[in-house]
């Protein structure tokens, strides 16, 4: 099957299961798992930071991120349009007592800095404490502008904010952007990497801070019942993701504007955006079911909405993408 669904469908290629196999493994609670321990050197030092941590899912670093920042009755200030708004459950309010104080992305995915500022709570028994600023990067697939994220995160320190990023896709923001990703997470306190999305490991993503937040982080990490013991296993697969699939990302892209260009051809198609890994576009609403069975009917998984995403990755070859585009022209030429 060509899967463009998402890039958390890829399966561990043999070499990274042969790595798998390999690793030297201990009880990781115990702290006693020295290829855990080894990714999360490895992560914190290309991210420039003291510390990394890790964990089983990126929902579950940004979490014990957010906790490891805000207590109770705290505040944190977010995009509507994030991940870790959006598409987690609600955890910080559910789970961490942390209210959101979400904003209106742009449409490049940054937040206006007037609206951040606006959105600081004056210190007052009425008001939750804001303490946090979060941002995403790639967000949507776009790459956050640079010289945005180092104002929003000065804004953030002016009003003694601390600062997250959700980089669950930082190594596409690097890779699509020419930077180290150290660039990337230099201006934030913490930020939390997928390894499971475009670079191809089954599992796992790591929060890189400093010692002290880490620290926080790691208590938060046990009680959400995120501790594992021979975790290596995974953090191998990691590991591997990080000298094997960073800089062909690069391909991921190229194949996503392939793709968008191949879509942008079709008269009944409107592409919208195409980023890094993600094109978005739309189909007419009646087409949407009957071109999704007509694809899958051909070997091809999409999701096919209003507004749609394509996504990039490992397992999606060039003429994969000529395929699919082949098969929306059959599907309305016929
Ligand atoms: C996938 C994703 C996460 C969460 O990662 P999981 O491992 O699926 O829990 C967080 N943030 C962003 C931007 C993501 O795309």
């Amino acid at each position: 099957m060509i899967d463009l669904r998402s890039d958390t469908v890829t399966r561990p290629s043999e070499g990274m299961k042969a790595a798998m196999m390999r690793a030297e493994v201990g009880d990781d609670v115990w702290g006693d798992d020295p290829t855990v321990q080894r990714l999360q050197a490895t992560v914190a030092e290309r991210a420039g930071k003291e510390a990394g941590l890790f964990f089983p899912s990126g929902t579950q670093s940004n979490l014990a991120a957010l906790m490891a920042h805000c207590a109770r009755g705290d505040e944190y200030i977010v995009g509507q349009a994030a991940h870790t708004y959006k598409y987690e459950g609600g955890g910080a309010a559910v789970l961490g007592s942390i209210q959101p104080q979400p904003l209106e992305n742009a449409a490049d995915g940054s937040l206006p800095l007037e609206k951040i500022a606006a959105a600081i709570k004056p210190v007052d028994d009425h008001f939750a404490r804001t303490r946090l600023l979060a941002l995403e990067n790639t967000i949507g697939g776009k790459v956050l502008p640079p010289a945005y994220v180092t104002d929003a995160v000065q804004l953030a320190r002016q009003h003694g904010l601390a600062t997250h990023l959700d980089g669950a896709r930082v190594y596409n923001a690097a890779v699509a952007s020419g930077q180290p990703v150290g660039a990337l997470t230099a201006p934030f306190d913490t930020v939390s990497i997928c390894f499971s999305k475009g670079l191809g490991a089954p599992v796992g993503s790591v929060l890189v801070g400093s010692r002290e937040l880490i620290e926080r982080a790691h208590r938060w990490r046990k009680v959400l019942g995120g501790g594992m013991r021979q975790a290596g296993v995974l953090a191998a697969a990691c590991l591997y993701a990080l000298e094997h699939n960073v800089d062909r990302l690069a391909e991921d892209h190229a194949n996503a504007a392939h793709l968008a260009a191949g879509l942008a051809g079709i008269d009944q198609v409107t592409v919208q955006s195409q980023a890094t890994n993600m094109v978005f576009a739309q189909f007419p609403k009646e087409d949407c079911a009957p071109l999704e069975a007509w694809l899958k009917e051909r070997g091809i998984l999409t999701q096919m909405l209003y507004a749609s995403r394509f996504v990039t990755h490992l397992d999606v070859s060039r003429a994969d993408i000529d395929t699919f585009i082949a098969a929306v022209k059959g599907y309305f030429a016929r």
